[in-house]
């Protein structure tokens, strides 16, 4: 039966050579760990992720390899070939090694029974790498290329390669029974629609919407790791968007679909969700600033407004208000992270940008007192910077003159937190020895000739820079002699 799925067609072939191709940069590497497992009689094939991204051409610097070698074996293999080997995952048949710039991770064949209500799949080792690859998530994942056969040989049983030529995800096995063997993968699906820009097959969008309670079994942990790859991708917008529409989004982060009904503080109807997607692509488009892609800037636009719904109020005469959502939505955003067992430095920093994401709309056109700049450089510290790229990207307004007017308002506030700054640093400069030490070094009281040797001291600093103590004396010195000579 094997044999038989191998699908060897022309154009697979061709998307074969293709991955070698890609393979063959790595290929003394590739080759001679291949060549190392068919020394102990087993296979080697590269696989998953790695296949998808080699025919992509986009393969990095971490290669998925499946193996018939048990995981005792291949750590033996990887000890003799890797530079380091660790069997963190040996539990699930994962040991990894590193060699020179490239991370392996060589997994033994599965063919998983995940039991419908633990978390944690029970491990079987499998004979054949095609029930290996029948267990994965979806078909473009689950093509590979066997190194141990006679010619490098693609192998493609579940038609993976015509899926990611039509950039659709589909699952191996039927949609249904995947996820409830492990709900995860529905996460994975809306998180590979990001990265890769794919569109989810109907069948499995619909089995996403039927199944979507079964993501509560899944570890808070699972569930990050999948947020924080989506946010990170180059379109988050369109897997949080899958995620709300087929109701996972109201288990696994709520606050976002709840944002759907509201209006935002301009009264214009316009729902604060739509906003939200809005602030984070702008976030994005700014990150320049932050050094590329950067999570807490990514989740700080996601959160920024969680706290409206709560805080909504009906004014009278018309319109609402959300008073205090800011403070409401830090509240909120670090009880979902903490739920969701982020860190707790990324915790405190998008609560601390939640809370002050609104402080810039008390600037008006710029009355700010120079004391009220320096406390918003102060409250925000470090995050000053995504400080800046978040109220920059929370404006949304279609209204063209207004968003320049609010973008040239916030230029003039940076530049007068660049003119404070520089006027603070100068007024941090001291001379390299202090009253004190000039007293005792001169034998002096507290008088004139003090200030006029500290104001000696402050010339010489500002001409030359920090010297030190030593020098610094010296000089002292020389001007006390010089002057007691005269
Ligand atoms: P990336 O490394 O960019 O996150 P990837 O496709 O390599 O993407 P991994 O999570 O590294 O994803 O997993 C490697 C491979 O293992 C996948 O390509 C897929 O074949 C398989 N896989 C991973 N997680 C699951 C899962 N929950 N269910 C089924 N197969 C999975
Ligand atoms: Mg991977």
């Amino acid at each position: 039966m094997a044999s038989q799925e191998k699908s060897q067609s022309a154009p697979l072939s061709a998307a074969g050579e293709l991955a070698i191709r890609s393979l063959i940069e790595r290929a003394p590497l590739a080759s001679s760990l291949a060549a190392a497992f068919k020394a102990e009689g087993q296979t080697l094939a590269l696989v998953g992720g790695s296949v998808r991204d080699a025919i992509l051409g986009r393969l990095s610097n971490d290669l998925d390899f499946t193996t018939s070698a048990r995981p005792e074996v291949t750590k033996k293999i990887l000890n003799s070939w890797a530079d380091h080997v660790w069997d963190t995952g040996i539990a699930f048949g994962t040991v990894a090694g590193k060699k020179d710039e490239t991370t392996v991770e060589v997994t033994t064949y599965r063919s998983d029974v995940y039991s419908s209500d633990t978390r944690k799949p029970e491990v079987q080792y499998g004979d054949t790498i095609t029930g290996d690859l029948l267990r994965r998530d979806f078909t473009v994942n689950a093509m590979a290329l066997e190194l141990t056969s006679a010619a490098p040989e693609f192998i493609d049983p579940f038609n993976g390669l015509a899926d990611l030529a039509a950039k659709i995800l589909r699952t191996p096995n039927t949609a249904e029974n995947s996820f409830s063997d492990d709900p995860l993968r529905m996460m994975r699906a809306a998180r590979f629609a990001s990265q890769l820009q794919f569109a989810i097959s109907s069948d499995v969008l619909t089995a996403m919407k039927a199944m979507a309670d079964r993501i509560s079994i899944v570890s808070a942990e699972r569930v990050r790791d999948e947020i924080i790859k989506m946010l990170m991708s180059n379109s988050p917008r369109v897997g949080l968007t899958i995620l709300v529409e087929t109701g996972i989004a109201a288990l696994v982060l709520p606050e976002l679909p709840k944002l759907q009904l509201e209006i935002d503080e301009h009264h214009h109807h316009k729902d604060v969700y739509e906003h939200t997607l809005t602030v984070l692509e702008q976030a994005i488009g700014l990150e320049a600033r932050l050094g590329g892609p950067n999570l807490i800037n990514r989740l700080a636009a996601l959160l920024h407004d969680i706290g409206k719904p709560k805080t909504r109020a009906l004014i009278e005469g018309g319109g609402v208000s959300f008073h205090h959502h800011e403070i409401v939505g830090a509240r909120m955003a670090t009880a979902r992270l903490k739920a969701l067992r982020f860190d707790g430095e990324t915790i405190e920093a998008v609560a601390t940008l939640v809370a002050l994401h609104l402080r810039f709309h008390g600037y008006g056109d710029g009355e700010w007192t120079d004391s009220a700049v320096r406390r918003y450089v102060r409250d925000s510290g470090e995050l000053l910077e995504h400080l800046h790229v978040l109220t920059r990207a929370d404006c949304t307004t279609r209204n063209k003159r207004k968003a320049e007017h609010l973008s040239h308002v916030y230029d003039t506030l940076e530049a007068r937190i660049g003119v404070l700054m520089e006027a603070e640093e100068l007024a941090k400069i001291r001379p390299d020895l202090d009253g004190q030490q000039v007293m005792e070094l001169l034998n002096l009281k507290p008088s004139r000739e003090v200030g006029q040797a500290l104001d000696f001291l402050m010339e010489l600093r500002l001409e030359r820079g920090q010297i030190g103590e030593a020098a610094a004396t010296e000089e002292l010195m020389a001007w006390w002699r010089a002057r007691s000579d005269s």
